[in-house]
């Protein structure tokens, strides 16, 4: 059985887990950025945007629109993101056990009442925000792995089969698994209240605070490097670093700001220089990670079109201050590449800071500035020197400096992560065997999945505007006279980042999001219009140009209309189109499409077989279905030489079509020897790399001109050598 993202990820990576987390924390985004934006609306700098809102809103305003947003957002953060890490823990659980799936939504359900029992019971509405996420996240991990246990459990699972009701057994099987799990969770809590007085919550919480609650760090730049480093730690496993220190950052850094005010009342030195005015402007730049510096290195060194479009969308918030499209988007959150300079960064800029301010370079920031004064500014204006303002340009600009390397890593990483999914959708697209819901590659929940839903996304656009999207030809060529019989119209499609997407995970996304009759329409209408300029090039009438048909597109019983509507648009003659339908899908006797495929064949247009030979169909089934003609396996056509089976195999398909007057076009010719055996089999059409690779409509043309000239002058002269 195949494993979720063994493929995909390096040695080094994130497990199922800690993948689960972090897609728990995407899909909370909405409601981190609709958080952050509010928060910032409630507090931006801009003395004349408060005068506004008062205006208009009433001197009570920042309890309006935006503080509601603040309760639907980051005033309850926690709870969804219980359920976000639940549900994807389940997901993966369920792709590794496809035959024991358990509901994802039940085991949210049960996970978020888990996570409520550990809640202090009085204030339980003042901890589902932010302040619960790490709780939350423990909370959400263990009790899924206990509640996914349990319902494995054979004396656990009532088993009731409900009529009508289809999710209701599968209710009742879980049912007992949910109840040990919130019971367990509730036992949790009792003990905790009994051992420290505490609710699981707030026992966390103070084990955060312990290690500030010694004098040890009662020094401010001992306690600011502690509190960096934590809050970051924080920060990258997902927890809201400077929401879970609040009480720290009131209680140590405010009142340091507070004392220094005090000081410089009395006119007497400040005695802090680690202060919250301190470390919200010199450190916390862009917020946290001084994550300005990681955007302007993404934009100056990354080739990554993603990581260049997070940054540019993240840029805007980050001039206040708000990271978390970066943080969450990029990932910053829970990626080990960017765990150093992640930490290291903020961490050196509190010790240049200090020292530039201990040295006397840098006035002490003795205004209280809004957390969400841009950068540069806020130094200007805490500092009321010009030095202030230099200093963060200093730091950015080394902040910057730091970040560049692992920008450079991580951008080859998602690379080759990319390159990997891309050759396991090829693998997906040429493979036939499609998941449950029928689909190949569109509804999977890994990177496969994701880049494939891309796609897919882009190709349907593609269609409307023609964007990159293009046929080309690859010659058909009687071996015997060298004269070119035919040409296969192959689609084509340059996506603007992932270069060129190959034909068969061009068709198999097409299948999978339902467009394929779409596309394979406008590749008819592409080769009859391409024909039609042949035509008027001087091209012979009895030239074919054929084009492939997918299984899916013989369900329309529209098709022998649509066909002939297209030809009569590009005014060509029915011969001048050929068909390709694969084996398996032409030889099928109770196939519905049969008779779509006769009254083509009867209205003259050639129906072909693609990829004859390995389809297992019997040689005889041929005689009953409306052929024209047949193309020989890759396999057989490459194995010809070196494998007398093959060639066997080729004598007896060449024998019964000649009896059955079907032509035999050999796919997948390379070489001369392939070529001479193939003729010594009775098969003299070709088409492969021997005589050409595919090519564009006009050089297509051109190949076809210049090999028919040359057929005819041979011809000539035979002639002339005769008489
Ligand atoms: P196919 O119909 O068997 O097309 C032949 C494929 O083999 C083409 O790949 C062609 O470029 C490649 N080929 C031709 N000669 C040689 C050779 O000598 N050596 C090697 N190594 N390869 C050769 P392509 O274009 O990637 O197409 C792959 C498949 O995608 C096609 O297989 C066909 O099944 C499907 N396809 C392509 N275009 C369309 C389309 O417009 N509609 C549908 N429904 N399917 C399409
Ligand atoms: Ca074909
Ligand atoms: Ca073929």
């Amino acid at each position: 059985m195949e494993r979720l993202y063994d493929w995909a990820t390096p040695a080094w990576a994130l497990n199922t887990t800690m993948l689960s987390i972090r897609n728990g924390f995407l899909v909370c985004l909405p409601l981190v950025v609709a958080g952050a934006l509010a928060v910032l609306c409630n507090n931006l700098p801009l003395p004349l945007f408060h005068e506004a809102m008062r205006a208009l809103f009433g001197p009570n305003w920042r309890s309006g629109l935006f503080a509601l947003i603040w309760q639907g957002s980051f005033g309850v953060l926690s709870l969804p993101m219980v359920v976000g890490i639940s549900y994807n823990l389940v997901l993966v659980h369920n792709r590794e056990n496809p035959l024991a799936p358990v509901s994802p939504a039940m085991a949210s359900v049960v996970a978020l009442g888990a996570f409520v029992v550990l809640l202090p019971p009085d204030d339980m509405l003042g901890h589902i925000g932010v302040q619960g996420l790490f709780v939350g996240i423990l909370a959400s991990v263990t009790a899924v792995r206990l509640f996914l246990r349990l319902v494995a459990v054979k004396v656990l699972q009532v088993q009731i089969y409900s009529e009508g009701v289809a999710s209701a057994p599968q209710a009742f099987a879980c049912l007992a698994a949910g109840l040990v799990t919130v019971s367990v969770f509730a036992s949790i809590g009792l003990g905790f209240r009994a051992a420290f007085g505490l609710s699981v919550q707030e026992s966390v919480r103070e084990l955060l605070l312990f290690p500030f609650r010694f004098d040890l760090f009662r020094d401010m730049l001992g306690s600011g490097i502690v509190y960096v480093f934590i809050t970051h730690l924080c920060w990258f496993f997902g927890l809201h670093g400077s929401n879970v220190f609040d009480p720290l950052t009131h209680d140590l850094f405010a009142a340091a700001t507070q004392a220094n005010l005090v000081a410089q009342a009395q006119g007497l030195p400040a005695p802090y220089i680690v202060t919250k005015s301190f470390l919200d402007i010199f450190v916390f730049m862009g917020g946290a990670g001084s994550s300005i510096c990681l955007l302007t290195a993404i934009l100056i060194a990354s080739h990554n079109h993603g990581s260049r479009r997070m940054a540019k969308i993240s840029i805007a918030p980050g001039l206040f201050n708000i990271n978390e499209i970066v943080l969450f988007g990029l990932p910053v959150i829970l990626n080990p590449v960017f765990l150093v300079p992640f930490l290291l960064v903020p961490l050196t800029l509190t010790l240049v800071s200090f020292l530039a301010i201990r040295l006397g370079l840098v006035p002490l920031p003795m205004v209280a500035l809004e957390w969400t004064t841009p950068p540069i500014l806020s130094g200007l204006l805490a500092t009321h020197s010009v030095a202030g303002g230099l200093l963060q340009v200093f730091n950015l600009v080394l902040g910057t400096f730091i970040y560049l390397p692992f920008v450079k890593i991580s951008d080859q990483i998602k690379k080759e992560r990319q390159k990997a999914a891309q050759r396991k959708l090829l693998e997906i697209a040429c493979n036939n065997t499609v998941g449950p819901s029928g689909k190949k590659c569109l509804d999977r929940d890994d990177e496969v999945g994701a880049l494939a839903r891309i796609l897919a996304h882009e190709l349907e656009a593609a269609m409307n505007t023609g964007e990159g999207l293009y046929l080309e030809y690859q010659p058909q060529v009687d071996g015997r006279t060298g004269r070119v019989i035919g040409a296969e119209g192959l689609v084509r499609w340059r996506h603007s980042v992932f270069g060129p997407v190959p034909a068969p995970v061009i068709i198999a996304i097409s299948e999978d999001g339902e467009f394929i009759r779409t596309l394979g329409l406008w590749v008819l209408n592409e080769a009859c219009a391409e024909r039609a300029r042949w035509h008027a090039a001087g091209l012979a009438s009895d030239f074919k140009t054929s084009v492939n048909l997918s299984a899916r597109q013989l369900n329309d019983g529209d098709l022998p209309e649509k066909v002939a509507q297209c030809r009569n648009d590009h005014h060509l003659s029915t011969p001048m189109i050929g068909l390709e339908v694969t084996e398996s899908v032409a030889l099928d006797p109770d196939a519905p499409h049969n008779r779509l495929l006769s009254s083509l064949h009867d209205m003259g247009f050639s129906i072909s077989i693609d990829d004859f030979g390995m389809g297992h169909s019997s040689l005889v089934y041929l005689k009953y279905f409306p052929v024209s003609s047949l193309k020989i396996d890759k396999v057989l056509s490459k194995d010809v030489t070196s494998s007398e089976i093959s060639a066997e195999v080729i004598a007896t398909i060449v024998d019964l079509c000649r009896a059955l007057r079907i032509k035999v076009v050999a796919e997948f010719v390379e070489n001369q020897e392939q070529i001479d055996r193939l003729h010594a089999l009775g098969c003299h059409l070709f088409q492969g790399y021997f005589y050409s690779p595919p090519l564009s409509g006009d050089d297509m043309l051109a190949y076809a001109l210049r090999m028919n000239a040359a057929a005819d002058a041979r011809e000539r002269a035979e002639r002339a050598r005769a008489t």
